[in-house]
């Protein structure tokens, strides 16, 4: 038997979970079976536990996009048991059983190894939200945005990818613009590297077309309008790596910032992305993201404490990353 949080669908379509001792011939198929160790909350998990949008494809569903833990049974040739594991996404959580819960059965080409540079728990700290800020900076890496071209601008700056973000950007020696709706956070935002603050309040409503050049790339988990100004204040050539929709999944923008001045929208998507991809973006986290500084934006719960933590996230009140301790 195992422990698991475990979603199921009221006739209203609303969403209930509750936690459950599970047989293992309740997992559902895969070739490899993991013993979970640290699972974690991400933006998403917070919309499938509480059922604000409907990520999840199919009921009864346990939830978790992310899992670190040791492979418990393998029919895979890639893995073998005892090896240790990470998953983030393919739709795990959503449409296959996931990682909020004591095992995991799925398919291996799911997984890589666990970085020697990281704990499980680590792992989790960084979650699918550190791999998608590290996406967002390889991509704003290979657009030819440089240190030297000029500020790089990060939205959402105290969730999870905000977090990340500026401390892989400011190891790299980016000088950092945190944009935040928390003031209180400043403290925080310039112990991860931030060099400077600003409101989100500045672009959060309806812009002008193109607007002064401020920054030379940006990571914005956002979008809406605040992605539209991020691009309309994005200077000559430069670039913005485009992730998230914590404030809406539309983008009310002009193409001016496109045809006059030469800025890309660079798109991120970590849940498809094939295991090359995963493996450099782990890689770049192992060379530049600072463990103190991680253990600084990270606190720990247990698997009953972690449906609250999803109603908070999705409220936008989660600061940094929570890893879930599924054991305790
Ligand atoms: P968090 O909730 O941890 O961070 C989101 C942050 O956005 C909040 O902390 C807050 O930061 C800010 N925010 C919240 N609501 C609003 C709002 N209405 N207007 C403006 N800013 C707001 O989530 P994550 O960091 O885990 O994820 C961020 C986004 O990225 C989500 O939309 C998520 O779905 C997406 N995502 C996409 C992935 C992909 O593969 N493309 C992978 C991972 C995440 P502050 O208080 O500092 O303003």
């Amino acid at each position: 038997m195992f422990r698991a949080i475990y979603l199921e669908q009221n006739e209203d379509k609303s969403v209930r979970h509750s936690i459950q001792s599970l047989d293992e011939s309740a997992l559902p198929e895969g070739d490899v079976r993991v013993a979970v160790d640290y699972s974690t909350i991400n933006y998403k998990d917070g919309l499938a536990i509480t059922g604000a949008a409907p990520v999840v494809r199919k009921y009864p569903m346990v939830p978790g996009i992310d899992l670190a833990g040791t492979v418990a049974e393998s029919s895979n040739p890639d893995f073998k048991a005892g090896d240790a594991v990470v998953l983030n996404g393919w739709g795990v959580g959503e449409g296959h059983w996931g990682g909020l819960s004591q095992q995991a059965r799925l398919k291996g080409d799911w997984l890589i190894r666990l970085p020697a540079a990281f704990t499980a728990r680590q792992a989790m700290a960084i979650g699918t939200a550190g791999y998608t800020a590290a996406l967002c900076v390889q991509a704003l890496v290979r657009a030819g945005i440089t240190p030297d071209r000029g500020d790089v601008l990060v939205t959402g700056a105290a969730g999870g990818v905000g977090s990340v973000a500026i401390a892989l950007l400011a190891k790299r020696g980016y000088r950092v613009i945190a944009s935040t709706g928390r003031a209180s956070e400043e403290a925080y935002l310039k112990d991860l590297g931030a060099a400077e603050i600003i409101d989100r309040a500045e672009l959060s409503e309806k812009g002008r077309p193109v607007g002064k050049e401020r920054w030379a790339g940006a990571v914005d988990a956002v979008g809406s309008h605040t992605l539209a100004n991020v691009l309309a204040q994005t200077r000559y050539g430069g670039a913005v790596a485009a992730c998230g929709l914590a404030q809406g999944g539309d983008l009310p923008a002009s193409v001016y910032p496109f045809i006059l001045r030469g800025v890309s929208l660079l798109g991120v998507d970590s849940v498809m992305a094939p295991r090359p991809v995963r493996e450099t973006a782990w890689a770049l986290l192992a060379d530049d993201l600072d463990t103190a500084k991680l253990d600084a934006m990270t606190r720990e719960v247990g698997l009953e404490e972690a449906p609250a933590v999803a109603a908070d996230i999705v409220k936008g009140q989660v600061r940094g990353r929570v890893v879930v301790n599924v054991n305790t």
